[in-house]
């Protein structure tokens, strides 16, 4: 089977079908066969695997899945994408094509049907428009999960992989360490993508916890007082808790959490680890 990832061999099957990209899906593919080597390296596929693919494009990446995973679904919203994937994919039966929105899918059923429930490694160049929401949605869903190794916006790489005390650090950066391991991969320029984007993009690893690092008695707590501490960033954590709607907790009871913590008084969220965040949360 040609390669995909060859531009010359991309723009042909666009050309044959007549395909026209929708901007509104977020549609960039990779026309770059290294970085494409690159992803899926990341990603250590053996033939036990079983991946999902979220938005297989015409099939560049998924063909390159297909030659090492035991089984692949590939899920995409387009449905004038259906036709070029039936065909692109056609010499490779370990391939479901799903056409479908991965953000109205039940995983944990796909998962179930496809490959009983065990545990995948999510491999995709995503459409950067809903990266939060699908990266979120894996970590907190009910499929159970290996790892995510993905292609996204480069700040957006950058604010996952985050420590405390710099600029991109925030309520992703918690959220996302809080269930996995990050790991910067590559940097990737736009013109390894057709058409180009407007951004620098970066392939990252996720690698899922068995266990997250931090003990709390309650998550959705931790998580309402991390996205309360970053919705004022330059505010002191006992400003910006003090008066948070939805967390009940004093200004005088955030100070005197952080005194027990032997933390400033005026020490603002930026500078806090997840380890203290869960601290502060068990405490308040
Ligand atoms: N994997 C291909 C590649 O690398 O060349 C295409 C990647 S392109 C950045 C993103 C893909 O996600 C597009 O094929 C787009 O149609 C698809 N997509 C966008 N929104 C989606 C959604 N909600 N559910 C499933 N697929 C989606």
């Amino acid at each position: 089977m040609a390669d995909l990832g060859i531009p010359r061999n991309t723009i042909e099957v666009l050309q044959r079908h007549h395909f026209t990209f929708q901007k509104k899906y977020g549609q960039n593919f990779l026309i770059d066969p290294n970085v494409l080597d690159r992803v899926v390296r990341a990603a250590d596929i053996t033939a036990e695997d079983c991946v999902l693919e979220i938005g297989p494009g015409i099939g560049t990446m998924t063909q390159r899945l297909a030659e090492r995973a035991g089984k692949v679904a590939a899920v995409e919203i387009d449905r004038n994408l259906i036709p070029i994937l039936e065909e692109t994919l056609a010499p490779y039966p370990n391939v479901t094509i799903i056409n479908e929105d991965i953000l109205k899918l039940d995983l944990r059923q796909l998962a179930e049907e496809m490959w009983e429930g065990r545990p995948m490694k999510v491999v995709a160049n995503l459409p950067y428009y809903i990266t939060t929401p699908i990266v979120m949605g894996l970590l907190e869903g009910e499929a159970l999960l290996h790892s995510i190794t993905v292609m996204v916006q480069r700040e957006v790489a950058d604010r996952m992989q985050a420590g405390p005390g710099t600029k991109d650090y925030g309520a992703l950066s918690l959220a996302v360490q809080y269930y996995a391991r990050p790991e910067i991969v590559a940097n990737v320029p736009p013109n390894c993508f057709l058409p180009r984007p407007n951004v620098g993009s970066a392939v990252i690893r996720l690698t899922r916890y068995e266990e997250p690092p931090v003990q709390v008695a309650d998550e959705k707590k931790l998580f309402a007082l991390i996205r309360a501490s970053f919705n004022q960033r330059r505010k002191t954590l006992a400003n910006s808790l003090g008066n948070a709607a939805g967390l009940k907790v004093s200004r005088e009871q955030v100070t005197g959490a952080l005194e027990e913590l032997g933390l400033s008084a005026t020490i603002r969220g930026e500078a806090l680890t997840l380890e203290q965040f869960a601290a502060l949360g068990n405490l308040l």
